[in-house]
């Protein structure tokens, strides 16, 4: 399943629609939290245990956001942050899923 496309109702929120029309929502703590780069998977004060306090505005601010192929997407973050590919199914599990779209 792929997605169709990506919306920001607001800068904290991420929405994604899917090809089966179930909708994702992601908030951008969230993902930035899960970061999945190397670099973010050894560095603990950024896993979601500790708590969001230590994450900054531009830590959890999208800039740019770059389909990598068909199966990734790159998110470029305000602090300059992008080794993060988010694979569609790490999407799939860090959102809530919406009962009615
Ligand atoms: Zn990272």
């Amino acid at each position: 399943m792929h997605p169709l496309n990506f919306e920001q109702p607001t800068p904290e929120l991420l929405v994604i629609k899917w090809q089966n029309g179930t909708t994702s929502t992601l908030s951008t703590a969230t993902l930035r939290q899960h970061c999945p780069c190397t670099n973010c998977r050894s560095n603990t004060h950024l896993r979601p245990a500790t708590g969001p306090s230590l994450i900054s505005a531009s830590m959890t601010t999208i800039r740019q956001m770059v389909l990598i192929g068909s199966r990734q997407l790159q998110i470029i973050w305000e602090d300059g942050h992008q080794w993060g590919l988010y694979p569609w199914e790490l999407l799939r599990s860090l959102a809530e899923p919406a009962e009615n779209q």
